[in-house]
């Protein structure tokens, strides 16, 4: 079994990853606030987070492994939004869920086990909350609920922060109803015509950090494997989130390993409107950039440190991505190829490649061995440089290399009567093989050669796609 190993930001080390449970791997990653379409910032964690998901999936099977990514639809960024556009909270995060969703899917992102909505789960907050009343880790004071950092210990521990240096380094107004500065609020009150429910404390809504304390322990337990998100979200969110969990559940961490990505920049500088080099995926996107380039960027740079989106880097993923393409359709890569190799047991990761990306996700050391197993002619090379790019999350549609690799779908028209020849030629190839008729075999394949068809030889069968040079003239006088 391949070892992962990685940076776990609460130790500040790279460690061996031992899941509590092999056979159900957990993990949650805070998910986007749907009020505005997702920037390049935002694309990172689902990219890379994704390519975490896979490589689990990969070592301890896709039915072992559970990926959480929540949905923050109340927030008082989607109440502005909605006060300054006229239109209803609901259909604001209704939009915007389904652009983010539709996003992802354009950068090869799969779709988490859950995405839990957090006006889906008010009443596992306020139980949660009422809890840590009870504890005495919370208190209520103007109809809002804080939770006592000095009842916490560890508070800090994750970001490295001592209570005095946050309170130091704070220059916010500090409402006068916390006992603390650093108190932070987990319930608010909410009045007419803001979203709000009922609570023990009033009608109200809650702070941001106890969605994700609450949602977690509801679909992953009170203790899971890897929690992880953008760095800029360890403080004060994440500090937050496991001040809240570890007090509701003494005795018990909350995530084993706690994983950050960081930024993201344009040419070197820090993504801002004020610059105008802000842009969503959708602009990439509407400007022809396909959503592979957009990932194979994204991947090419560790995530543990800050990424540079330059044009030039976007131009080499293109040539990239196009030259491997053209290799993997040449070389017959269909979907039912694909199924035939599952089938066959060889659709199989090359071991290097599955060490490099298991060591703390080297997505970029990953790319480096594709490109040496892109130059390899064995079938077992070629499987592994198809399944390297398929765990990278690279190909979209193995039934459209040809187009994504810009061979012109002009020259790829096969007549409907060429499929069941060459499948004739190709059992009578077989058929000679078998009975040791060497001469018959090599003339059969000569033929298929000759008119440009690349044959793939799979467990046993043969697999088969028009080549550049494909001509089905050749092949017209055999009807
Ligand atoms: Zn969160």
């Amino acid at each position: 079994m391949t070892e992962i190993r990685l940076h776990n930001s609460k130790t500040r080390r790279k460690e061996v990853f031992v899941p509590l449970d092999p056979g159900n791997v957990r993990m949650y990653v805070c998910g986007p606030t749907v009020y505005d379409r997702a920037h390049l910032g935002n694309a990172r964690p689902a990219v890379v987070f994704d390519v975490l998901f896979r490589l689990l999936r990969h070592v301890y099977g896709a039915g072992h492994v559970t990926y959480v990514r929540n949905i923050t639809d109340v927030d008082d960024k989607i109440n502005a939004r909605a006060a300054e556009s006229g239109r209803s909270i609901g259909d604001i995060t209704e939009e915007t869920t389904g652009w983010y969703l539709e996003d992802m899917a354009a950068l090869g992102v799969m779709e988490p086990t859950h995405m839990p909505r957090a006006t889906g789960y008010i009443a596992q907050m306020i139980a949660m909350i009422a809890g840590l009343i009870e504890s005495g880790h919370a208190y209520e004071a103007e109809g809002h609920v804080l939770f006592a950092v000095e009842s916490y210990a560890a508070y800090g521990a994750l970001s490295g922060r001592s209570v005095d240096d946050m309170i130091a380094g704070a220059r916010v107004e500090v409402a006068p109803y916390k006992r603390n500065p650093m108190d932070f609020v987990m319930w608010k009150p909410s009045p007419e015509g803001l979203p709000g429910w009922d609570s023990p404390w009033g009608r109200g809504r809650p702070g941001w950090h106890i969605e994700c304390s609450a949602m977690a322990a509801d679909l992953l337990g009170d203790s899971f494997d890897i929690h992880g998100g953008g760095n800029d979200l360890m403080f004060p969110h994440h500090e937050n989130e496991i001040a809240q969990s570890a007090c509701a559940h003494p005795g018990v961490e909350m995530a084993q390993v706690w994983m950050h990505n960081e930024m993201l920049m344009v040419e070197g500088k820090k993504m801002s409107k004020s610059l105008g080099n802000f842009f969503t995926v959708r602009d990439l996107l509407e400007q022809g950039v396909p959503g592979e380039v957009i990932r194979f960027v994204l991947l090419s740079t560790h995530y543990g440190k800050p990424m540079d989106w330059t044009e030039a880097k976007r131009e080499e993923a293109t040539a990239t991505l196009k030259r491997w393409y053209a290799i993997l359709h040449r070389h017959g890569f269909t979907a039912r190829l694909v199924e035939t190799l599952r089938q066959g047991g060889q659709w199989q990761a090359d071991a290097e490649f599955a060490g490099v990306l298991a060591n703390d996700l080297n997505a970029p050391g990953a790319i480096a061995r594709l490109h040496v197993l892109s130059k390899g002619h064995t079938a077992p090379a070629l499987a592994g440089f198809a399944h390297g790019l398929d765990m990278l999350g690279l190909v979209a549609d193995w039934d459209r290399l040809g187009e994504m690799a810009g061979i012109a779908a002009a020259e790829q028209v096969v007549p409907d009567w060429v499929g069941p020849l060459v499948e004739d030629l190709l059992a009578r190839r077989q058929a000679a093989r078998a009975g040791r008729d060497w001469a018959e075999a090599d003339r059969l394949r000569d033929l298929l050669n000759a008119a440009g068809v690349n044959v793939t030889d799979v467990g046993g069968g043969a697999s088969w796609s028009p080549g550049e040079r494909f001509d089905p003239a050749v092949l017209e006088a055999l009807r």
